[in-house]
């Protein structure tokens, strides 16, 4: 099983009450992160959260203020970039213009001062991991921006390091360039089984690339977890609503039934049910959160079995292809979004805009926040 699942697990790279403040002000507060051998971990964040600083400390490019980093059992302290186990991937605009794609990969190897020879055989099997053989000998502007992405790929793993660095990699790209730079990504990670550190604002990416994910804000970490449980149960409103879609139902716990809880929503004016609800305690403030794609719709109103029920009536429907999101509406200023996957083709919606209707889901489909 995973390592993170395991108490005993030695972190591969440990972030350890680490503060970095430029001036006055703090862009890293007094965080701690263990990252395992192997693994692909993703920093996620909006602009100015402090990811990149996280980054730029590992690699030695700043120094913390307080705390410590360690790699594989050391101390970072002092070391200087260079001699750190670590390796930045740049954006492809940070090739050479004027060298071909085998001195591009070369470079870093030369100044090393490692034999030509060995240099040879190093550069070959980068390009063959690339799949560049064909295009050694051209300079970056005569490639397409998904191979020049590769050569800096390249460049960056020549030197074989520990860990790859990766800070918004794949931010130039466009959308289906950036997918498939991906999947090759993932791939490569497992087939050299090195530590991949990737920064990204973008959380579908995180969510693909990443065994585990931090989501950062203000210089701190909100969660660690794997893209499921941050999907499924995030711990907080603000990963909720970072990740993806999500409803949100503000109110009061009403009863607490060992791991059950109900909740009165003020805007419904109605019970919500939820199994599986963790510790919560009767009397607070809490808000019940649920994903649109569990959220079913109906004319008719379903048996309320294992299943909390609410009215609404249709607001608006965005058909998006594979699914259609609707918009229901709850109360005078509250609407709820179910996602309704489009099974068949759609001749006349069989649900539609002033139906009134009926919202139900299972109560072990959603989660409670406290915070
Ligand atoms: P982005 O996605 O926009 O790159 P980020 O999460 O990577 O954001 P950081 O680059 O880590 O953010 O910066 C965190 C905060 O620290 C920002 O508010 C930034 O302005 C500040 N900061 C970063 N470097 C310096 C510096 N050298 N001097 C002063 N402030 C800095």
């Amino acid at each position: 099983f995973a390592p993170w699942e395991d108490p005993n697990a030695i972190p591969f790279i440990e972030f350890r009450n680490v503060t970095k403040r430029f001036g006055d002000f703090v862009a890293v507060d007094n965080l701690s992160l263990s990252i395992y051998e192997r693994e692909f971990h993703a920093l996620l964040g909006g602009s100015g959260c402090g990811k990149t600083t996280m980054m730029r400390m590992l690699a030695g490019f700043e120094t913390p203020t307080e705390g410590q980093i360690l790699l594989d059992g050391q101390d970072l302290a002092g070391i200087p970039p260079y001699k750190r186990p670590v390796n930045m991937m740049f954006q492809s605009y940070a090739l050479f213009p004027h060298m071909t794609v085998e001195a591009n990969i070369a470079f870093g190897l030369k100044q090393d001062g490692m034999p030509a020879s060995e240099i040879k055989s190093r550069v070959d099997e980068m390009l063959r991991l690339v799949k560049l053989e064909p295009f050694a000998k051209r300079k970056p502007h005569q490639l397409s921006g998904g191979q020049r992405q590769r050569v800096a790929l390249a460049r960056s793993l020549a030197k074989r390091p520990k860990v790859l660095l990766l800070d918004e990699p794949l931010a130039a790209l466009d959308k289906k360039l950036r997918e498939e730079t991906q999947l090759e990504l993932m791939t490569l990670q497992e087939d050299l089984r090195m530590t991949f550190l990737i920064v990204t604002h973008d959380q579908e990416e995180a969510m693909t690339v990443a065994d585990r994910i931090s989501v950062m804000d203000h210089g701190h970490i909100r969660q660690v977890a794997t893209p499921g449980e941050i999907y499924e149960t995030p711990n907080s409103r603000f990963v909720a609503e970072f990740i993806g879609d999500i409803n949100l139902f503000s109110g009061q716990i009403s009863e607490v039934n060992e791991n059950d809880a109900r909740l009165f929503c003020t805007v419904l004016g109605q019970h919500i049910d939820i199994q599986g609800a963790g510790k919560v305690t009767a009397g607070s403030n809490a808000a019940f959160a649920i994903r649109p794609e569990k959220v079913r719709i109906s004319l008719d109103k379903p048996e309320p079995s294992n299943a909390n029920v609410i009215p609404g009536e249709v607001w608006d429907i965005a058909y998006m292809g594979d699914v259609s999101i609707y918009h229901i509406k709850i109360a005078e200023t509250e609407t709820v979004r179910a996602v309704v996957a489009n099974t068949t083709r759609l001749v006349e919606r069989p649900i539609t805009w002033d139906d009134k209707i009926w919202l139900s889901w299972d109560r072990d489909a959603g989660v409670i926040l406290t915070k």
